[in-house]
């Protein structure tokens, strides 16, 4: 199976964390939130080499916490999660075939979701890992309940996603003529007409976005301890 370059988001500045450093900094079950992302990536074997994205004026912080890790290549990230990756799609080689795009928000996901969204891409031009809704989902606005959503339609979307590289291209391009602007690389795709396949996402794989979120994932990262 041809292994693909891992895109490892970390430009966003993470301002719901309320931290004084960019949200891929922050101090995480012993390393940072970065760092273990991108030994996730490495650690599985479908992916061959990382691309991380990183803050401007953070290039260097970032560079010396993942170049231990094997990273060869950090560059600077964008005012939007797309134009990071975008950033980081002109430094891929042209003849790299598969691309994974990973928020280093998500430092929980496993090697083996990795492997797994990267087997899935056969025959597809992009794969997502996503969860189905388990709350019932309202429509709110100004606090009133405007209304409820079929949750059975519904599913959540992580990443790590796994994509045909020049699909992935292909729909940036468009999105970037056309002025539009998505919150995942999937949204891209979807809208370009290419073939996108959602699979089963772990439930641990949690978003690292408010305060809190660094203790409860800390909480999850860490072994269970036996009771005695
Ligand atoms: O802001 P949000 O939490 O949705 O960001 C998702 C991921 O995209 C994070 O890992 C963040 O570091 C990254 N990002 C980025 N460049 C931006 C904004 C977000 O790499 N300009």
């Amino acid at each position: 199976m041809e292994r693909a370059i891992a895109i490892v988001l970390a430009a966003g500045l993470g301002e719901r964390l309320h931290a004084d450093l960019p949200k891929a900094l922050v101090p995480f079950d012993g390393t940072t939130i970065v760092a273990r992302a991108v030994e996730r990536a490495l650690a599985c074997s479908s992916v061959s080499a990382a691309v991380v994205v990183a803050p401007a004026g953070w290039e260097d912080a970032v560079r010396t916490l993942v170049e231990p890790l094997g990273v060869r290549s950090v560059v600077t990230g964008g005012a939007t999660r797309q134009a990071s990756v975008a950033a980081a799609l002109t430094t891929i080689a042209a003849d790299a075939t598969r691309v994974v795009c990973h928020d280093a928000a998500r430092p929980l996901s496993t090697a083996a979701l990795f492997d797994r969204v990267v087997e899935a891409l056969e025959g597809w031009d992009g794969v997502v890992p996503v969860l189905a809704m388990v709350d019932t989902v309202k429509r709110v606005r100004d606090g009133a309940i405007l209304g409820t959503e079929p949750r059975e339609a519904l599913a959540i979307a992580q990443t790590p996603q796994a994509f045909v590289a020049s699909a992935l291209r292909a729909a940036h391009e468009r999105a970037a003529r056309d002025g539009f602007e998505a919150t995942d690389d999937a949204l891209m795709l979807e809208r370009a007409g290419f073939r996108v396949r959602a699979i089963q996402g772990e439930r641990t794989n949690m978003k690292i976005t408010a305060p809190e979120d660094v203790r409860l994932a800390e909480a999850l990262a860490r072994p269970t301890v036996p009771r005695s």
